[in-house]
């Protein structure tokens, strides 16, 4: 189902019209992002959080940038391993079976005191960084794992637990403090909960701390992208000697190189309001439907407010609501920031229509 294809100024951005719906991703524009974010973060460590998108491609493209890769489950594990052999890897995610836990990783990221006590009863080696859940406001968040009582981590009195069963043995390694406290937010945010987690984790003597991700991107205003160049100095500015700085960010790495193209089926008004029918819908494209949101898109004619819907028996099945564009049957659509937490988190197998295509281009 993977091709590679050479790019053709046509509507279709790069993929054939008899392969639609498909996803087409920009490696060229993924290596330009990854550069810039790089470049602006100076000596802090970034892992990139597979789960975002898992597609090896886009992995191979940014794997020259990045650290690490960070897996929140034996799945991702494996994938990471079968691609990138010897990487650095941290797993981290609630609910870890044995194998999870115990697996052969660079940074375990511990959610639990019984995680500490299942390491001690099986005597596994491993280096841990103890998640934090800190109970600070986060205002402005798309999503909080912290800040209040969440499934993510544990609170201070938590880790407390965990360093006191540490004492005395060297099997397990405290390193230092993880923390993924909320996605969403912009930079100078961000930068005050890192200041926080710092103090938190200074507290404690450790010196390698994990940032998390969750570095804001916007669907309603695409053009405006975390401010990296801001993160990155106000980091180097938090951080002190011999501390070791790390991120993990999914999704505002690699949204931007993805898009899903597909052409319209049907338009059709209903009690007055006016509908596309595409080929395909959310169960390729799950993003807006579990976000809430108009998934952006690339307006070619501009015309009256159309709701543009899929191919699925449910009234869920939105892409975008009441957009300014002219539609007719045949016209081929692009749904922009389409590249994390978009086919990979999708229900493929709903109403068993065929899956999209894939296509990797590059400039
Ligand atoms: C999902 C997740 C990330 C990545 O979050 P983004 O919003 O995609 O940047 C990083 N760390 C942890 C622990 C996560 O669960």
């Amino acid at each position: 189902m993977t091709t590679s294809l050479a790019p053709e100024p046509q509507s279709s951005a790069g993929a054939p019209p008899e392969s639609l719906p498909a996803y087409v991703y920009d490696l060229t524009e993924l290596d330009g992002h990854m550069r810039r974010v790089r470049a602006a973060l100076g000596d802090v460590e970034v892992y990139y959080a597979v789960k975002a998108n898992p597609d090896p491609r886009l992995l191979r493209t940014l794997a020259p940038y990045v650290d690490g890769f960070e897996v929140a489950s034996g799945g991702e594990l494996a994938h990471v391993r079968e691609h990138f052999p010897g990487a650095p890897v941290a797993l981290g995610g609630p609910g870890k079976t044995d194998a999870e836990l115990f697996a052969d990783v660079t940074r375990l990221h511990v959610e639990s005191p019984s995680e500490i006590h299942r390491l001690l009863a099986a005597g596994r080696a491993a280096d841990v960084l103890l998640r934090v859940n800190l109970d600070i406001p986060i205002e402005g968040a798309s999503l909080a794992m912290g800040g209040g009582a969440t499934p993510f981590g544990m609170d201070p009195a938590g880790i407390a637990e965990c360093l006191a069963l540490l004492e005395g043995q060297e099997t397990v390694r405290a390193r230092g403090i993880h923390a993924h406290l909320a996605s969403g937010l912009d930079a100078s945010r961000m930068l005050e909960v890192a200041a926080t987690v710092l103090d938190y984790a200074r507290g404690l003597g450790m010196s390698e701390i994990n940032l998390g991700g969750g570095m804001a991107v916007s669907y309603a205003e695409p053009d405006r992208t975390f401010d990296w160049e801001t993160y990155g100095s106000g980091l180097a500015g938090l951080r002190r000697p011999g501390e070791v700085l790390r991120i993990e960010p999914g999704r505002s790495l690699t949204v931007y190189c993805g898009r899903y193209v597909t052409r319209v089926i049907d338009v059709k008004r209903v009690h007055g309001e006016l509908f596309a029918v595409v080929a395909g819908g959310t169960h390729h494209l799950r993003t807006p439907a579990t976000k809430g949101h108009d998934q952006p898109l690339i307006i070619g004619e501009p015309g009256e407010p159309t709701t543009i819907v899929g191919q699925l028996c449910t009234p869920k099945d939105v892409l975008a609501r009441r957009v300014p564009i002219s539609l007719k049957p045949g016209d081929v659509l692009e749904f922009t920031m389409a590249g994390a937490y978009a086919w990979n988190i999708s229900h493929h197998d709903f109403l068993m229509h065929p899956k999209p295509g894939f296509h990797y281009v590059t400039r």
